[in-house]
Formats: C-alpha cells, sequence, structure tokens
C-alpha cells in the first residue's frame, strides 16, 4: 500500500474494545458505511456491468455478523451508521437488521441511515422510520424517464418518485444524490435542484469516480463540478452555506429557493484531510479509503470466535494502516491503475 514519505511513524497498535478509532493521521473516525450486499435490481452505467457476476451468498456476512460486526463499532465510538450496497433493500430481511441496529441507540449510536436508489422506499419506508431512521439519501441523477431508464438500464422512475413521497409521508428527511455526468444529465442541474428544492429536500452533487471494470468510461463522462455550479449559477444564487454535514460537500445556500446544494468533488478538490469514516463491504472487508485497494478481512476474526478481541485487533490495524488520501488524481492521469472494485462493492 501507499504511504507518503513524509507521514508519521505508525504507532503501536492498540486493541482495548472500548478505545476510541483514530488513526495515524490524528483523525478521528466516528462514522461507517455498512454495505449488506453487491446485489442490485438496477445497473447503473457507471457502476456496474450489465452482466454483473455477484458473489456466493455464503460470502456475505449475515445479518446478526453485520449487526455484532456495528455493535463492536458504536463501542469503539462509532457514531453514526449508513447502510449502502449494492441496494441494501434487496438484501433478504434487511429490516431485521434496521430492527437490530436500532438498539445500538441505547449504546452510544446517533444516527442509523442509509443510502437507496429508492425503487423499494414505497414498501419499506415506515419500517425505516419505525427503526428510528431519521434520513434517507436516495440517489437519481435525472427527472427525465427514459433517460433514467437508459442511465439504470433497468430502472423506473416513477417507482423511484413514488419512493421518495413515501419517505416524505414517512417523516424521513430525504437529501437527493445526483451523479454529474458529461452527455447525459448536463441539461438538468437547474431543473433538478428547482424539483428537489421544492419538495424540501437538499440535493448533492457527486463527481464520476474512475472505479470499477468500466472505469475508463466514468473517465469520458467526468464532469467538474464547477461546470455544474456556473449551470445553476445562471437562474440561482448560490452562497457559501455554514451548514455542515459532518462529511465530504461543501454546502451552498440557494437565495431562491431557500434550499441546500452540496457538491462532493473527489477528483476535482481533496477532502481527505478532515475523513471521519471507514466502509465495510457485505463480505466484510474493511476499506479505510474509497479511493484504495488496501483493506483488512473482518469475517476471518468474526467467525474464528464469539469473542471480538481479534475484530477489535483487526480493526485497529486498518486504522493504523489508513492511508492520508486517495489517489484519483493519479489514476485519472493514468499513472495509476484505477481500483476495480466497483462502488457496489463499498457502498456510497
Ligand atoms: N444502490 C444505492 C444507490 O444507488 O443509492 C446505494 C449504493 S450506490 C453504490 C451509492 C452511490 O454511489 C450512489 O449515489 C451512486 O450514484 C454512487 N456511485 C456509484 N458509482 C459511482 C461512481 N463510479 N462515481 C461516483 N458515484 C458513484
Ligand atoms: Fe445499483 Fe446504486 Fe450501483 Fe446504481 S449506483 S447499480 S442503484 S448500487
Amino acid at each position: 500500500m501507499r504511504r507518503d514519505q513524509f507521514d508519521p511513524p505508525l504507532p503501536a497498535a492498540q486493541s482495548p474494545a472500548s478505545a476510541p478509532l483514530v488513526d495515524s493521521h490524528a483523525r478521528r473516525i466516528d462514522y461507517i458505511r455498512l454495505s449488506v450486499t453487491d446485489r442490485c435490481n438496477y445497473r447503473c452505467v457507471y457502476c456496474m456491468s450489465e452482466n454483473m457476476n455477484f458473489l456466493p451468498k455464503a460470502d456475505l456476512l449475515t445479518l446478526e455478523e453485520l449487526e455484532r460486526l456495528a455493535s463492536a463499532f458504536v463501542a469503539r465510538g462509532v457514531r453514526k451508521i449508513r447502510i449502502t450496497g449494492g441496494e441494501p433493500l434487496v438484501r433478504r430481511n434487511v429490516m431485521s437488521l434496521f430492527r437490530g441496529l436500532s438498539r445500538l441507540f441505547e449504546r452510544g449510536l446517533n444516527e442509523l441511515t442509509l443510502t437507496t436508489n429508492g425503487a423499494l422506499l414505497a414498501r419499506f419506508a415506515e419500517e425505516l422510520a419505525d427503526c428510528g431512521v431519521r434520513r434517507v439519501n436516495v440517489s437519481l441523477d435525472t427527472l427525465d424517464a427514459q433517460k433514467f431508464r437508459a442511465l439504470t438500464r433497468w430502472g423506473d422512475l416513477a417507482q423511484v418518485l413514488a419512493g421518495v413521497e413515501a419517505a416524505r409521508a414517512a417523516g424521513l428527511k430525504v437529501k437527493i444524490n445526483c451523479v454529474a455526468l458529461k452527455g447525459a444529465n448536463e441539461d438538468e442541474f437547474l431543473p433538478l435542484v428547482e424539483w428537489a428544492h421544492g419538495l424540501g429536500m437538499d440535493l448533492t452533487f457527486i463527481e464520476v469516480m474512475p472505479l470499477g471494470e468500466d472505469a475508463a468510461h466514468n473517465i469520458e463522462s467526468f464532469l467538474p463540478l464547477d461546470a455544474v455550479a456556473a449551470a445553476l449559477a445562471e437562474g440561482l444564487t448560490l452562497s457559501p452555506s455554514t451548514h455542515a454535514s459532518g462529511g465530504p460537500a461543501q454546502h451552498f445556500d440557494v437565495a431562491e429557493t431557500g434550499g441546500r446544494v452540496g457538491f462532493i468533488t473527489p477528483l476535482s478538490q481533496h477532502f481527505c484531510d478532515s475523513c471521519n469514516r471507514v466502509r465495510v463491504t457485505c463480505t466484510g472487508a474493511l476499506y479505510t479509503c474509497l479511493g484504495q485497494e488496501d483493506h483488512i478481512d473482518l469475517r476471518g476474526p468474526l467467525r474464528a470466535s464469539p469473542d471480538d478481541a481479534a475484530l477489535h485487533a483487526a480493526i485497529d490495524e486498518a486504522l493504523r494502516r489508513k492511508p492520508r488520501g486517495h489517489d484519483f488524481v493519479a489514476q485519472w492521469a493514468g499513472q495509476m491503475a484505477p481500483a476495480r472494485r466497483p462502488m457496489s462493492m463499498t457502498g456510497g
């Protein structure tokens, strides 16, 4: 794995089961993104190939293992858990996991949330709210039904819009995530913001990242978000917001709508210095950086013993190795191979 020339020496591993998670760059980790499946009911062009091969079920952490893992992280000071995938709502019995995780509120968890494509949200919104979920991110790149079908290959826009409505009706705060794609949704940035803000939802734009088998295609459709900001400025007045989401987005208040727009710019601007998160795949691989291949297996220690000592030692080792930053820019410039795993593996 890459280590910067000027990185500080690695501290010795320590693993008391309640010690806060601090990496070797003094960043406190209090947020995990937990992927519960690599499967999906869509095949978004920038995320998966149409004939994607999925993992054998036996490789996936069971729902009980996912809950035990989350519980171990909460014992180490994690306060926010985002459930993701693949599409998290296609995992069988995923609601029993949410119910189990909701018990962690009594042990220090502050927020339980999820990122979803919204297709199954109409079915699950009320139950999610009942499990203590207060906010949900819905990914939506276009409001044009045909374009939506082309981008997701299999998606039905009406279902997603119904999911958004159901979430709002259940009292969930919805945020829309939109990947900016050259040649695909360039003409829709303004209408998307107006639509989302009209329904009281914030919207965050994301730069497409060179991940997965078809990373080269993503490089072709890359659009720096200053192009998005310029398009929005044609109809809206954006001013820097004081809002801090605890994430990598830069936020702007929109005078005309009273809503907020976020920009996540992994390529055009580094956001790594304040990174507070790690990601666990559905097979229990702990990735400490979205843009790096280095990871540590947590499934082995989970399955080897009902005692969590080895699990905590593995988490500590991963934290010691958390890199200072991602390598997207070097990957972009062709100086390094892109990470081959798709976003559907590490979750968004
Ligand atoms: N299936 C769910 C969904 O789409 O919201 C959750 C998982 S998906 C991998 C999480 C987020 O990653 C989505 O907002 C999606 O648009 C984004 N995403 C997927 N591939 C990406 C890529 N190559 N670059 C940037 N964002 C990507
Ligand atoms: Fe599925 Fe989400 Fe990837 Fe689209 S972005 S294919 S919805 S996991």
